[in-house]
């Protein structure tokens, strides 16, 4: 397996510098997996190219494989000596670690600057797709070239095996480089040779920081990136882009400068129902980093307020931006706690109401039913007010005109009538009578951007 780095920056021999690697040595670095050299084939003031090859003890890994008697043929014969993947990633991250953390001991300066690179790596896996991995360079602005590699030569008409020979040319820093390659990777191979965790998040973020959150395909890398582990996958995206996106407030900047986002306006018509029903005891289901529970708790009505979120870093958000800044009396009207809503939860139980903003969406349809169980069925407060967007109205939405929903974890997103369809249908079952309104503007065709739903416990004896 093998990665060659080559710089026309002059004197090309400061590549030495960056890498932390001396052109004039051969160096061997031994890793859990197998062996990696580095050395310089060209190093000319002109010209300065490293090569990293990794030499990867396939015979080792298929013996080191647990919970199987004997390896399989399979397992010795393998792609992984050949082919990038996650192990060149690890070996990166161990071989070049100084160089990927942006760091040049000797050299400061070198490290912070754009300099013209090139990146070749003769044999990445791409399952067949060459689209896919020009989607993933592309917008990061290299110059990419890329041939398939044939699955034999001396046979032609065997056809094409899915390895592609990349090079990729653009000016930047090295660390950009490094980071890029080290989170792509994995990413093209869609396999990863050890078990993945949260803190898989922590490098990906810190990998991926600065260019990650704006890439067009930031779901499906975060996502093969995770080992495809929903949850996982949930929470790195959740941290990439905490807020909603941009496309959430007005589709247009209109002339009236005070104009309230849809966002505050969908608040603010939450909150007018619950004083309107003289809630006091109000629980904030998703509530995300807390921005409905900031208001509530600036109102004296709501006396007791509980904040809940699948995700910890929503809770470690809400604390730090809602609990922490609000002065100390009124600090014991909010507790916030993690939790499902789609698993049955007594904490939920003996609330007037419950608000659930812009959240069912970001649930899969089949856990729908799961979470009607848990709110309607076993917690049962007497008002339950949800919000979730009108499709209809994305069409007035710039980018959102050819089918995409307005965010990236949105599971769905339903017109008008499937939200009434739904409302109605948990209405029958759980005995609440339900009301539909609109948030935001409203286009005669295609209605609001914002749908809500008030559900009111029909008095059963
Ligand atoms: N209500 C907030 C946040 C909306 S984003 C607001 O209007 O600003 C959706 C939130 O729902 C996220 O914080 C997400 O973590 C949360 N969420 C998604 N599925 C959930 C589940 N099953 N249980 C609890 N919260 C969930």
């Amino acid at each position: 397996m093998l990665l060659t780095i080559s710089t026309t920056y002059q004197p090309a021999t400061d590549l030495g510098y960056l890498l932390h690697k001396n052109p004039d040595k051969l160096q061997t670095f031994d890793l859990a997996f197998g062996q990696a050299q580095v050395f310089y084939p060209v190093a000319t003031p002109e010209l300065c190219t490293a090569a990293l090859v990794l030499d990867i003890n396939s015979v080792e890994l298929a013996r080191g494989k647990k919970g199987r008697q004997m390896p399989t043929l399979g397992d010795y014969v393998t792609d992984r000596p050949y082919a990038a993947s996650s192990f060149l990633s690890v070996a990166l991250a161990q071989v070049y670690r100084s160089a990927l953390s942006g760091q040049c001991r000797d050299r400061a300066e070198l490290a912070e600057q754009a300099i013209p690179l090139v990146a070749q790596i003769p044999v990445l896996p791409s399952k067949g797709r060459e689209s896919f991995l020009r989607d993933l360079f592309a917008p990061l602005g290299y110059e990419i070239e890329v041939a398939r590699l044939p699955l034999d030569p001396q046979f032609a008409d065997w056809g094409n095996s899915s390895y592609f020979n990349l090079t990729l040319r653009h000016t930047l820093r090295l660390q950009e480089l490094l980071s890029h390659l080290y989170v792509l990777i994995p990413v093209l191979d869609d396999h990863k040779h050890y078990y993945v965790n949260d803190e898989e998040i922590t490098k990906l973020l810190r990998h991926g920081e600065g260019w990650l959150a704006n890439h067009p395909l930031k779901a499906e890398i975060t996502n093969r990136y995770l080992k495809r582990q929903r949850a996982l996958t949930r929470d790195a995206l959740a941290m990439l882009a905490p807020e909603e996106v941009a496309i959430d407030t007005e589709p247009e900047v209109t002339p009236e400068a005070i104009k309230i986002s849809l966002n505050e306006q969908r608040l603010d018509a939450v909150i007018q129902v619950l004083k309107d029903q003289g809630v006091s005891r109000v629980m904030d289901l998703g509530c995300g980093e807390g921005r409905l529970l900031k208001k509530l708790a600036a109102e004296s009505q709501f006396t007791e307020i509980l904040g809940m979120d699948v995700t910890y870093r929503s809770i470690e958000a809400a604390q730090e931006r809602v609990v922490n800044r609000l002065p100390a009396h009124l600090k014991h009207r909010l507790q916030l706690i993690q939790g499902s809503l789609t698993y049955r939860d007594d904490r939920l139980n003996g609330y007037d109401a419950a608000t659930v903003i812009e959240v069912i969406e970001h649930m899969e349809l089949d856990r729908l039913t799961a979470f009607a169980r848990v709110l309607f069925g076993s917690a049962r407060p007497k008002l339950v007010v949800l919000t979730t967007p009108n499709i209809e109205y994305n069409v007035n939405y710039p980018g959102l005109a050819n089918g995409n929903l307005r965010h990236l974890d949105h599971r769905f997103e339903w017109t008008r009538a499937e939200f009434a369809t739904w409302g109605k249908s948990i209405g029958e079952n759980y005995s609440y009578g339900v009301e539909f309104r609109s948030i935001g503007d409203i286009d005669e065709i295609v209605g609001s951007p914002t749908q809500m739903a008030i559900f009111t416990l029909k008095n059963t004896k």
